[in-house]
């Protein structure tokens, strides 16, 4: 299960790590083939990352082109991209680590 794994790997970083991002704001956006923003929203391993990071809050463009925002500490960490759920449907005997290595 990456939760489990991931959980272990954020109690290593270290306090001094994350207090380093602690007030640290991230914006992140994805245009579309027609220059449009379309959705950026960090996937789960992603949002976990930045959770054990200590980052404060997110920017991220939705499927629309509007910017939302959310805090790191809040955020549900279930998603996935679409590129990584389409991959777990073409591939469903995958081992899970290797679709938390191809980030996206
Ligand atoms: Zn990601």
């Amino acid at each position: 299960m990456p939760y489990k794994n991931q959980s272990k790997r954020n109690r290593k970083v270290s306090k001094r790590r994350r207090n380093k991002y602690n007030s640290l704001d991230l914006y992140v956006v994805r245009l579309d083939l027609q220059d449009s923003m379309t959705c950026a929203k960090p996937c789960m391993y992603c949002s976990n990352t930045m959770k054990s990071l200590g980052v404060k809050r997110v920017f991220y463009s939705d499927w629309g082109g509007e910017i939302r925002m959310e805090y790191v500490s809040e955020m549900k960490t279930g998603h996935l991209s679409v590129f990584q759920e389409d991959l777990i449907k073409k591939y469903p005997y995958l081992p899970v680590n290797a679709i938390k290595t191809i980030r996206v």
